[in-house]
């Protein structure tokens, strides 16, 4: 789905006062174009790697890509997807010391995993302690046959834009029932769904994360609720079709001093 969301076009808190506080801050991660270089914030673009830090691999037995399902790849090394750096992305906030967000994943299909696909994983980093130790430079690429098209990001910088948006999945079943006559007209009014007019369903940092399908938030192992940090989803301009992949969230959990994240994703 091609999505242009930037911010409700519509003064939904005034139309709809019963959302008002449910208003989120999003950070739209609006493609760009060009090609970034590593120290710019980016989706699938370089990253920002220490060169004593090995370059992340997935050697998850069975990952395959299309159509090798018989003949399983090997260890592969995984592909950046997002980086942000602090100053692009101010409603963000980072751990104490760190200003750089890397999330990288497996470009495979996962046979073990509910999702298939990705096995994100993430990093925080400080840019100037990277920059003054050394980067790493001679960062390992998937060969053909080792990834799905699907799962690897067409590089490019990113616009971010801070945003409000609205619960979609995530609004209460019983609020949703009561202001469901309002939402209506307003779809009426303005010619234009629900979730179209209220809800950032592309890549984003904070806000609601932009399920397709009823909510499934995570919690870290101590039972915390965890935030939603990220959502990847599908975009045209991004050319990253993820076949029958909805989305991809990242959850974070500040509770816990070690940060736990988690993934999730729908169809
Ligand atoms: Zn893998
Ligand atoms: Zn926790």
């Amino acid at each position: 789905m091609t999505q242009s969301f930037a911010g409700p076009p519509y003064d939904l808190d005034h139309l709809i006062p019963e959302l008002a506080a449910l208003g989120r801050r999003t950070t739209l991660l609006l493609p760009k174009s060009g090609s970034p270089g590593d120290k710019e914030s980016s989706l699938g673009g370089p990253m920002l790697w220490p060169a004593d830090e090995p370059w992340p691999t997935c050697g998850q037995s069975g990952h395959w890509a299309w159509p090798n399902e018989k003949n399983p790849a090997g260890t592969v090394p995984m592909v950046p997807v997002v980086q942000l750096f602090a100053r692009d992305v101010p409603a963000l906030s980072f751990p104490e010391g760190m200003d750089v967000l890397q999330l990288v994943w497996c470009p495979l299909i996962h046979p073990q995993d509910q999702a298939r696909a990705a096995l994100p994983k993430l990093y925080w980093r400080n840019e100037n302690e990277v920059c003054a130790a050394g980067m790493l430079q001679a960062v390992p690429a998937p060969q053909e046959g080792e990834f799905e098209e699907e799962f690897m990001p067409n590089p490019c910088t990113v616009s971010p834009i801070s945003v409000v948006e609205y619960p979609n999945w995530d609004l209460p079943q019983e609020l949703r029932q009561t202001l469901q006559p309002c939402i209506e007209e307003l779809e009426v009014r303005f010619g234009m769904e629900y979730a179209l007019l209220a809800c950032a369903l592309q890549n984003k940092v904070g806000g609601y994360p932009a399920w397709n399908q009823p909510p499934n938030w995570p919690s870290c192992e101590r039972g915390h609720r965890m935030e939603h940090l990220l959502s990847v989803t599908p975009e045209e301009d991004l050319d990253m079709v993820m076949g029958d992949l909805g989305g991809i969230y990242v959850f974070l959990c500040r509770q816990c001093p070690e940060l736990p994240y988690a993934h999730r994703y729908d169809c």
